[in-house]
């Protein structure tokens, strides 16, 4: 593309390069995102059907999982691709209701269209997004009740709501439901008269075999790794850990060693001191007072050698995470070098045992007085069936760690939706000009989602919506879709419950983005990039 400037052409594109504005623009972007949101439309909530995913070498993955799915899925266009985003971040903000908000950005895209077909303008339709946006969770906010952390028993039906929606096959929910809230309450930290969760003190570590109401709680950590020398001792009661970062090895690698040995002699004497130095260190860690060594790099065989002699019990090429995690869990320090370590090193005293589950070997390090971080130890039946439950384990202890630190509950079932299409239908009269008629497509659009409900539970869309707003105009504003029955009902009372936080994510980021996907009017493609449109 060129363009005349006194008389010289002035390329202003890339040769190749396509280039759509307006409508066009629009109604490419806006389907793309509207193909991302049919997508994964049926696998929304506890009748969802689950997909199957297979990647370019035939590794299938099946999951119920929006953000499970969207992540595996690679998308080329770039609106499609800002969908994924919202996913994500949904994911990251709340850890569940991704599938949701993808849904609603689709809807109100779907809505905004209609609305610029008629010729309304596309910054309009923002703006009334916007402000509907706004009252949303103003009405979600009202709508809300506060909960206790201490209510373990409502704690445990939201994270079985969470549970259930995901993984419609896996038993012992109400286990796996039970150990998501022990958990977080067990690494939750009060901070300034409120309580913080960090996800990650929480470990989830997978072995195949048993079922999976045979998963636990481990008060600790476990890791998947054995001792270095089958000599060593399998169970240290009274474990003083000492972590270090640096390897415990003889340094005679091919590639490091810039030595002039002519002679047998000379490698010996090398040698000798090479193992002098491995000795040296195991000294320093005994003199510690450690029996248990946890590596984050290699220990050779001398090393290993020379550790077990002095009964101690050590495990080498632990990932920094472990490491962190063994850290948090008995308070041990990670240590650089043996040259400067000291009892202050050490962790406090606990348990350290090599057990055998099914064909593995695990180290679990337990009984530690107050650890800052436990683990989830899943057992299933096959590969697939532990890799759903860590993934639903994921959203269950996410609307735990949302509860708890936000302290503010909705009813689940679609409820909150239809008490937001009502309230965005009513704050539409107040709305003056063309932006009203946005506010009222975004009211409708919050009717999706029961909707959606009701059709992958195979029920009739249009009926539930109409029951549903009838005990809505009732007064009944905690009445949803009861999937398993197809009737209304109180969601609070039927146990179906989910946090204010995932809700408000899932509206704050599905607004966004439509509007921004609506706003875009000119799309400038490099040759090639819109080739692909999956
Ligand atoms: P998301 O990724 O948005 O969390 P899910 O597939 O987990 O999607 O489905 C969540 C939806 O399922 C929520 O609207 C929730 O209220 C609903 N839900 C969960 N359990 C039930 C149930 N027993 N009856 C009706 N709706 C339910
Ligand atoms: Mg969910």
């Amino acid at each position: 593309m060129a363009a005349q400037m006194s008389g010289q052409p002035v390329y202003i594109l890339q040769e190749g390069a396509q280039r759509f504005t307006g409508k066009d623009a629009r109604r490419m972007n806006i389907m793309a995102a509207k193909v991302i949101a049919e997508a994964i439309k049926s696998t929304l909530g506890p009748r969802g059907m689950d997909k199957m995913l297979l990647d370019g070498s035939g590794n299938a993955v099946i999951t119920n999982d929006g953000a499970a799915i969207l992540k595996e899925v690679e998308v080329k266009h770039p609106s499609a691709k800002m969908m994924v985003e919202v996913a994500k971040t949904v994911e990251k903000e709340a850890g569940d209701g991704t599938t949701t908000a993808v849904i609603l950005a689709g809807e109100l895209l779907k809505r905004a269209e209609n609305l610029l077909d008629l010729d309304v303008h596309a910054t309009v339709i923002s703006k009334g997004y916007r402000l509907a946006g706004e009252e949303a969770l103003k009405i979600l906010e009202t709508q809300s009740i506060p909960l206790k952390p201490d209510d373990t028993e409502i704690l445990i039906k939201i994270a079985y709501t969470a549970l259930n929606s995901k993984a419609p096959g896996i038993t012992a929910k109400d286990h796996l439901a039970k150990l998501s809230v022990d958990a977080v309450k067990m690494v939750g930290k009060k901070i300034d008269g409120s309580i913080k969760v960090d996800k990650d003190d929480i470990k989830i570590q997978k072995q195949v075999g048993e079922s999976t109401k045979d998963s636990e709680l481990i008060s600790g950590v476990v890791i998947d790794k054995e001792r270095v020398h089958n000599s060593m001792p399998k169970t240290v009661e009274n474990a003083r850990i000492l972590l270090l970062n640096s390897e415990l090895k003889i340094k005679k690698s091919e590639t490091d060693a810039k030595l002039d040995i002519t002679s047998p002699e000379q490698l010996k004497s090398f040698l000798d001191g090479e193992e002098e130095t491995i000795k040296q260190m195991v000294e320093d860690i005994k003199k510690t007072g450690a029996n248990c060594l946890f590596c984050k790099k290699d220990i050779d065989d001398t090393a290993g050698y020379f550790l077990s002699k002095e009964g101690i019990l050590a495990v080498k090429s632990i990932s920094e995470k472990d490491m962190k995690l063994i850290a948090k869990a008995t308070g041990a320090k990670v240590t650089t070098s043996t040259a400067d370590i000291s009892k202050d090193d050490l962790g406090r005293p606990c348990r350290v045992e090599e057990r055998k589950v099914g064909t593995n070997s695990f180290i679990f390090i337990t009984g530690c007085e107050n650890p800052d971080a436990v683990t989830l130890f899943i057992r299933g039946g096959t590969e697939h069936v532990v890799d759903e439950v860590e993934r639903s384990l994921d959203d269950s202890i996410s609307v735990v760690k949302d509860v708890i630190e936000e302290g503010r509950i909705i009813p689940g079932g679609g409820a909150s939706m239809i008490a937001l299409s009502k309230g965005i239908q009513d704050f539409a009269n107040k709305v003056s000009g063309r932006e009203q008629l946005a506010v009222i497509e975004f009211a409708k659009s919050m009717e999706v989602i029961p909707k959606t409900l009701a059709e992958n539970a195979g029920l009739d869309p249009i009926d539930v919506i109409i029951k549903l707003h009838l005990e809505h105009e009732k007064g009944n504003t905690s009445y949803g879709i009861d999937v398993s029955t197809g009737k209304s009902k109180d969601m609070f009372e039927l146990g179906v419950i989910e946090p204010l936080k995932v809700r408000t994510q899932s509206i704050r980021s599905a607004v966004e983005v439509a509007i921004m996907i609506m706003r875009i009017d000119d799309v400038i493609a490099a040759k090639g990039a819109m080739d692909s449109e999956e």
